[in-house]
C-alpha cells in the first residue's frame, strides 16, 4: 500500500531528512586512509544521536550497525567492522538513514578514500547523475519505470551494470514503503506518481556485470565479477511543482 504525505508530514519528514543528509556528509568527510569502518559508522551514530533522532537502520531486519559501508566490489550492506582499514584508492559506499517525529529519511553516496583511478571516478560520477537523472524523472503523472528507465539507460549506454535484486522504495513512517523504485525499467510502466508519495531513488551500479553475490555473513552484496559497484540514493517527494529532494540540508 501506498501511503500519501500530508504538508505537515512532509515538514516532518524534511527534518529526518536534514539530518540523514548531515550524517552523511559527516560521515563520507571521515572516510580517509588508515580510518576503519567502524570508525566512520561510530561518527554517523554520534551525529545522530546528537539531534535527537535515531539510526534507521540499527537493528532493522537485524543489521548491527547504524551505516551500510561497503567497499570496493561490496555494492550494499556491508557491515561497518574495525578488521576494516580504509586504503588510499578504495571506493566506499556509505548508506544511512535518520528517524524523528516519527518519519524516516534514508541517503546514501559512495566517497573516494584518498586517490582513486580514473575508471573509479568515472564509475562515482556516471552513478551520481544517474540518480539526479532518476530524479528528474520522478514528475506527476510519470510513471515509476520512467525513473527506472532514466537511471538504467544513462548507466547501461556508458557500459555500467544495473543491480536487479535490490530497488528503491517508498520512504515514510517506514524505512521501507511501497512501491519498489527499480533502478530499471520500461517508460510508462509501473505506478503512477502522485502528490504526496515520497520516495528514495537509490542506483546500484556495477563497473562490469550487472550480477551480485551474497557474502556467508547473511548481509554484504557483492559483485559477482569482483569490479567496483558505486551507489547513491536521496529522499525525494512528489510534488505538483515537481520532485523535491528532502535529502538536504
Ligand atoms: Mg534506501
Amino acid at each position: 500500500m501506498i501511503v500519501l504525505k500530508t504538508t505537515r508530514e512532509l515538514t516532518l519528514m524534511k527534518e529526518a531528512c536534514r539530518i540523514s543528509a548531515a550524517a552523511l556528509r559527516i560521515a563520507g568527510a571521515a572516510v580517509r586512509p588508515g580510518v576503519s569502518t567502524w570508525e566512520i559508522d561510530r561518527i554517523a551514530y554520534e551525529y545522530i544521536k546528537s539531534q535527537g533522532a535515531e539510526p534507521n537502520f540499527l537493528h532493522l531486519y537485524g543489521f548491527p550497525a547504524t551505516a551500510c559501508i561497503s567497499v570496493n566490489d561490496e555494492v550494499i550492506h556491508g557491515i561497518p567492522s574495525k578488521d576494516r582499514i580504509l586504503k588510499s584508492g578504495d571506493i566506499v559506499s556509505i548508506d544511512l538513514g535518520a528517524k524523528i517525529h516519527g518519519y524516516n529519511g534514508d541517503n546514501a553516496a559512495t566517497f573516494a578514500c584518498g586517490e582513486i583511478s580514473d575508471e573509479a571516478k568515472r564509475l562515482l560520477d556516471t552513478t551520481r547523475e544517474s540518480l539526479y537523472k532518476g530524479i528528474e524523472a520522478a514528475v506527476c503523472g510519470n510513471k515509476v519505470g520512467d525513473i527506472g528507465h532514466a537511471v538504467q539507460a544513462y548507466c547501461e549506454a556508458r557500459g555500467y551494470g544495473i543491480v536487479r535484486e535490490y530497488t528503491g522504495h517508498g520512504v515514510g513512517k517506514a524505512l521501507h514503503e511501497d512501491p519498489s523504485v527499480p533502478n530499471y525499467g520500461t517508460p510508462g510502466r509501473g505506478v503512477r506518481l502522485v502528490p504526496g508519495m515520497t520516495i528514495a531513488i537509490e542506483p546500484m551500479v556495477n563497473q562490469g556485470a550487472a550480477a551480485i553475490k551474497q557474502l556467508p555473513d547473511g548481509w554484504t552484496v557483492k559483485t559477482a565479477d569482483g569490479k567496483l559497484a558505486a551507489h547513491f540514493e536521496h529522499t525525494v517527494a512528489i510534488t505538483k511543482s515537481g520532485p523535491v529532494i528532502l535529502t538536504v540540508e
